[in-house]
């Protein structure tokens, strides 16, 4: 069973992926569902400019979470991350780092993110600033 995941409105950056459920850490929360690309349409896309959510699986294939995907595409980075993710044959899931509470926004860290240098808006106490 899954914890519901909700996409709304995110301190750190737009729209964020937030849980209505307690997860215990090591949970699976969901898998990123979206579009899959070859990495060359993915540096093609992310060369283009403005709001990219894509995610490298492995060296040949990345998934484009811009077009579709349920409330995991809204994951936002944060430097003190709250979920960490595994490529498994294809697939993109994410899983709980720790316990997390009813309410809390889920964060992945990026790194390395596709925008490097970037300004970081994590608010986490160890922000580093920038995207790596
Ligand atoms: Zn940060």
């Amino acid at each position: 069973m899954t914890s519901k995941l909700v996409a709304r409105k995110s301190d750190i950056n737009g729209r964020g992926c937030f849980v209505t459920a307690p997860l215990p850490a090591r949970k699976k929360i969901g898998e990123l569902l979206s579009e899959r690309i070859t990495n060359r349409e993915a540096e093609r896309r992310v060369a283009k400019g403005g709001k990219v959510r894509i995610c490298g699986l492995d060296n040949r294939w990345s998934i484009d979470a811009s077009r579709g995907g349920d409330a995991t595409a809204y994951i936002n980075h944060s430097c003190a991350p709250n979920c960490f993710s595994r490529t498994t044959r294809g697939h993109l899931l994410f899983f709980a780092l720790r316990d997390i509470a009813p309410g809390e926004e889920i964060t992945l860290d990026y790194t390395p993110s596709q925008h490097p240098g970037r300004p970081c808006t994590c608010g986490a106490p160890n922000c580093r600033g920038v995207m790596k």
